[in-house]
């Protein structure tokens, strides 16, 4: 069995062909910066962060609909931190807030409960974004409203699915070689759904945890699999091949396959979800919300998301876009490739 440091000396000593390999969650993301992991690969092995931060592809007509609601009458939004600071076309829900607008910052979709029932004249809204993994929150939300009978809550939803986009990836062309596999989706979903995808473009998947020496690990397999259609899990000890059937099945529930609207990316057919028909009195106009504008023409969040550039690329990065004023949503949640690279002194 091959020890930890031959895995190290081989991916610092690599020498076959180039091979990018993108990682598509934030965590991943965030932990490969913290890690020091660039600097333990060979040159010929490059790193891309694809669009796995929710509030990263979240598009900013979705921001700006939420920013609409806020400013009505007897609306009040609830939504998690990060999002508050992402730009819309034209300010965030944390400037509208200054301006008088109703947000609340929540840790769970549940707290939102106990807020709705205290306060019936009004009605709140969720902001729910997020992937696999957040969805089926979404879900027991939707069980509690409905078991509760409790009828001031409403979704505005802007949910991702993982396999499409990668997908869509592929298909429009993005210089990968294979793919760090999304250790918290994964749990969720089975690593089988990514089975089709990687024998469709022959590239090979690695599912990982999120420790330094899980993600050599993954990326040694990923490396060693090149040019094979294969999904190997490197994180066994979580994920499995059907992944939870109770969340996926509470999900089904509720919520079925859309097309969704994706920052920087546009329309994705089927790569997301929304309420199903007859739920959809629960839901607050969530379908039409287009990516069309962004607040800073200069920012290259799209590209960065696509792989197709690194984040300190960008022009801005650094200069006139830090954490502290981010001006594009990459460089706003600690799981944007902008906001990790900058945060980490990333340059690789
Ligand atoms: Fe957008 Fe800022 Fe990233 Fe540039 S550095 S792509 S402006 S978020």
């Amino acid at each position: 069995m091959i020890t930890l440091e031959e895995i190290k000396n081989f991916l610092k000593e690599y020498d076959g062909p180039d091979i990018n390999i993108m990682e598509v969650c934030g965590s991943h993301t965030d932990a490969i910066s913290k890690n020091g992991i660039p600097s333990m690969l060979s040159e010929r092995i490059h790193l891309l962060s694809g669009p796995g931060c929710p509030v990263c592809v979240t598009p900013s007509s979705y921001i700006d609909r939420l920013i609409a609601l806020s400013m009505e009458e007897g609306m009040v939004i609830a939504t998690f931190g990060d999002l508050i600071r992402v730009p819309g076309s034209s300010m965030s829900l944390s400037d509208a807030k200054g301006q008088g607008a109703k947000v609340v910052m929540v840790y769970s979709p549940m707290d939102i409960l106990d807020m709705a029932k205290k306060d019936p004249d009004k009605t709140y809204v969720f902001a729910a974004v997020g992937f696999e993994t957040t969805t089926p929150v979404y879900a027991c939300l939707m069980d509690e409203i409905i078991k509760q009978d409790i009828k001031n809550i409403r979704l505005l939803t802007a949910l991702k699915t993982m396999p499409r986009v990668i997908d869509h990836l592929m298909e429009e062309g993005a210089p990968i070689d294979g793919f760090l596999a999304p250790g918290h989706v994964s749990v969720v979903t089975g690593y089988g759904v990514f089975e089709p995808i990687a024998e469709k473009y022959k590239i090979p998947f690695g599912v990982s945890g999120f420790s330094g020496q899980e993600l050599l690990v993954a990326l040694y397999g990923i490396v060693k699999n090149a040019g094979c259609g294969v999904v190997k899990n490197y994180y066994p000890s979580v994920v499995t091949k059907e992944g939870n059937t109770k969340a996926k099945s509470l999900t089904d529930t509720y919520f079925e396959v859309s097309d969704a609207s994706w920052r920087g990316m546009g329309m994705v057919g089927g790569s997301g979800m929304e309420l199903k028909e007859e739920y959809k009195k629960y839901d607050m106009g969530s379908k039409g919300l287009y990516e069309d504008h962004k607040k800073n023409k200069a920012c290259r969040c799209d590209q960065v998301l696509m792989g197709k550039i690194k984040p300190n690329d960008c022009p801005l990065f650094g200069k006139t876009c830090m954490p502290e004023n981010p001006q594009g949503a990459c460089m706003v949640s600690t799981e944007g490739s902008c906001f990790s690279y900058f945060a980490n002194g990333r340059t690789m």
